[in-house]
């Protein structure tokens, strides 16, 4: 019963599912039918009739019929900005309209505004209730895309302010190019001068940095220890006059940023970078030991040992299964034939327990969640019974990235008290193969207690009749 005060755990619902499958991904989750949802957290889970309890006169109640709840999808790599001027182009092109222009760059502050608001819908439609805006900041202030610089920013700022984000939005400051140089006086100024606050951090949060520390295998700049199959000899993107300089400067930027207590997410896909990203962590946590949640971004060529000390050192990695299925013979022709059966190790990332989070990079590829979680199982090959494939793929995008966004004590999992964001599939990832899963619909997406896409699933009761 409701006390005076109101009992918060007996308060009436604002929306119930029923009738579904939920997948609260919590570790000893037990079978669940049911969510209810008040006030932007989940008010309780379980079979019909005890959550059917928090029914009250102005409950919606929503019959799924059989489907699936999820946690809402976190993409923890997403240019979001970007993917918004150039949907439905992506840059691998499976949507590009033939003659298009490939990039439309964003002149002023009403096209990025747009831009944002533009993925935040796309997001909406695929589940996507949280992502990562990985670089934005001074050294994008002049680049050519208009998508990444400090007036993106600003327009996170004014969107989160106004309450129109439709996703929970973590942005990484660049201070340096994307996909291209930084040097470390501009990072150590850039460090110093932002302003990490926002008017609500679980809508918008200004996490810490990303670093460019090298390039990618196939355009033969992954800072590898030994050179290319053509002979080229890679170098570090961080300015220096040699390697050792290079890797110092390096060294240096993640040691401050972990002094100033930012994350720092490290796009680094050779082992040479990876070595030289993870020493560095080592030696600022022997400074002072604590775990920011730093993690190796894309990661191709990382070698089993680097993963165990990885998850030594809580160094989480955000990777991308479609790149890998794509570029494998690219990833041959430039490091050797055998070089990309032996890279994205994902089943030893699971293995060594590195916190793994699967991403998009969108405009990269597609933003469709359902596709890297199908391409990540094709690239493991099928060890493991499907079930447990897909619960383990399904971590990657709630609760692992949820860990990134030092976040994993409210959001990333279905319990009372955790935050009311969900999708809803036509059917039961759990009961399909990974290959099947980028055919299942989202039906309904839900963030913060609010229903920000829905296709089918909500038929008007009352009023239809
Ligand atoms: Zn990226």
């Amino acid at each position: 019963m409701r006390t005076a005060d109101g009992d918060a755990r007996t308060a009436p619902a604002d929306l119930i599912l029923r009738g579904g499958v939920v997948h609260t991904l919590e570790p000893d989750s037990r079978r669940a039918t049911a969510v209810a949802l008040r006030d932007g957290t989940v008010a309780r889970v379980g079979d019909d009739p005890e959550v059917l309890a928090l029914a009250g006169p102005a409950t919606e109640v929503v019959d799924l019929a059989g489907r699936a709840v999820l946690p809402g999808i976190n993409d923890a790599h997403l240019h979001a900005t970007w993917l918004g001027a150039m949907w439905p182009d992506t840059l691998f092109g499976d949507h590009a309209v033939p003659g298009a222009p490939r990039e439309r760059p964003l002149l002023d502050d009403a096209q990025r505004r747009r831009a944002i608001l533009r993925a935040g819908e796309l997001a909406a439609s695929l589940g996507i209730t949280s992502y990562t805006e990985p670089g934005l900041g001074p050294g994008e202030d002049h680049g050519p895309t208009g998508a990444f610089g400090t007036s993106v920013a600003e327009q996170y700022r004014a969107l989160a302010a106004e309450g129109k984000l439709r996703a929970r939005v973590t942005v990484l400051w660049l201070y340096g190019e994307l996909d291209g140089p930084s040097d470390l006086e501009h990072f150590l100024t850039g460090l110093a001068a932002t302003d990490g606050a926002t008017s609500d951090p679980r809508w918008l949060r200004f996490a810490g940095v990303k670093i460019f520390a090298d390039g990618i295998p196939p355009m033969r700049s992954a800072y590898t220890h030994h050179c290319y199959a053509d002979g080229v000899r890679p170098s570090l993107l961080v300015a220096g006059a040699d390697d050792a300089e290079r890797e110092a400067n390096l060294t240096r930027m993640i040691v401050a940023a972990h002094r100033a207590g930012r994350q720092v997410g490290v796009h680094a896909t050779g082992d040479r970078s990876i070595d030289v990203a993870l020493d560095a962590v080592e030696r600022a946590r022997a400074e002072h030991d604590a775990d920011l949640g730093h993690y190796i971004i894309h990661g191709d060529l990382v070698t089993g040992p680097q993963l165990r000390r990885m998850a030594a050192l809580g160094v989480g990695l955000d990777t991308q299964p479609e790149i890998a299925v794509r570029t494998r013979s690219l990833v041959d022709d430039a490091l050797g034939p055998g070089s990309a059966a032996a890279a994205w190790p994902l089943q030893a990332a699971f293995d060594a327990g590195v916190s793994m989070c699967l991403t998009s990079d969108a405009p990269v590829l597609s933003p469709d969640w359902r596709r890297q979680i199908a391409a990540a199982d094709e690239w493991m090959g099928a060890a493991a019974d499907p079930r447990a494939r897909m619960e383990r793929l399904l971590r990657c995008y709630t609760v692992e990235p949820a860990r990134q966004d030092a976040a994993a004590s409210w959001k990333g999992t279905l319990a009372p008290g955790m935050a009311a964001d969900l999708c809803v599939l036509a059917a039961d990832p759990l009961s399909l193969s990974p290959a099947e899963l980028p055919d299942v619909e989202v039906e309904l997406t839900v963030v913060d207690g609010e229903v920000v896409h829905e296709h089918g699933v909500r038929v008007p009761q009352a009023e239809s009749v």
